[in-house]
Formats: structure tokens, C-alpha cells, sequence
């Protein structure tokens, strides 16, 4: 039963690590796999007394407090597809869709 592997011994493949990524979070947003630089959102402020943190992109981010009051935050807590509802974040999820999971952009100003 040897398995026909012309190069050295037959335990040479043992070891080769298979290429685990380091566990990649999806986007609390967007839902797309975060990239190099994680975000970890709290959905309720910490200055409401938040705990809980999710896994973001910075863009992401950027965009929840650019749109939302520390209270809406609050209000909506961790009830992610009310924000989803709002027209603005629908834009900017599906504008970011078919971004790079590092990509950022300056969200500066908003927009009109
Ligand atoms: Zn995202």
C-alpha cells in the first residue's frame, strides 16, 4: 500500500503545517471578513454602560458614529440590522461591499 511519492521518506508531508489564517472575524457591519486592522466596537458606548464589543473595520466604525448619536447607538444596541435598515448605512454596506477588507477611506465630511 505505498504511496507512490518519488521524493524522500513517506513522512516528509507530515509536518507541513497547512496555511491556518489566523481566525477571521466577519465585519459586524458589513459582514465581510475584517482585515488587518480589527475594530473592536462597542455596539452599546461605553459610556452607556456598553460591554459587549464586535469585531469592525475602521470604515465601519467611522460610519456608525459618523450617522448614529451616542443615543441611537444605545438605542439600537447590538440590533445590528436596525442599523442596516437605515438608508445611509445600506449605502455605505453596499458601496464597501466590493472594497478590500483593508480598505479606508477618509469619511471627512458627510455627505449631502
Ligand atoms: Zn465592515
Amino acid at each position: 500500500m505505498a504511496r507512490k511519492h518519488p521524493r524522500h521518506g513517506p513522512y516528509d508531508d507530515i509536518d507541513r503545517e497547512e496555511e491556518t489564517p489566523a481566525i477571521v472575524e466577519p465585519c459586524w457591519l458589513c459582514s465581510r471578513p475584517t482585515g488587518k486592522t480589527i475594530v473592536w466596537h462597542h455596539p452599546v458606548p461605553k459610556s452607556r454602560g456598553g460591554r459587549d464589543v464586535v469585531p469592525m473595520h475602521p470604515i465601519c466604525q467611522q460610519t456608525l458614529i459618523t450617522n448614529f448619536t451616542n443615543s441611537e447607538l444605545q438605542r439600537h444596541g447590538m440590533d445590528v440590522e436596525a442599523l442596516l435598515a437605515t438608508p445611509a448605512i445600506r449605502k455605505f454596506v453596499d458601496w464597501v461591499a466590493g472594497k478590500d477588507p483593508d480598505f479606508t477611506a477618509p469619511l471627512a465630511r458627510k455627505q449631502r
